[in-house]
């Protein structure tokens, strides 16, 4: 599977997702997420 974006390898990995609300910061710690390894790899991140 790769990147839609850059077409580069995408690697299962475990990451921080934090959700900016109003008032509040969430964080969900470990989520499983493709993450791409280019070096776009914030920009590319699903
Ligand atoms: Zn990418």
């Amino acid at each position: 599977m790769n990147c839609f974006m850059c077409k580069g390898n995408l690697e299962e990995k475990k990451v921080n997702y934090i959700v900016d609300l109003e008032n509040t910061i969430i964080i969900i710690k470990g989520v499983p997420a493709k993450v791409c390894t280019c070096v776009r790899r914030k920009l590319c991140f699903r």
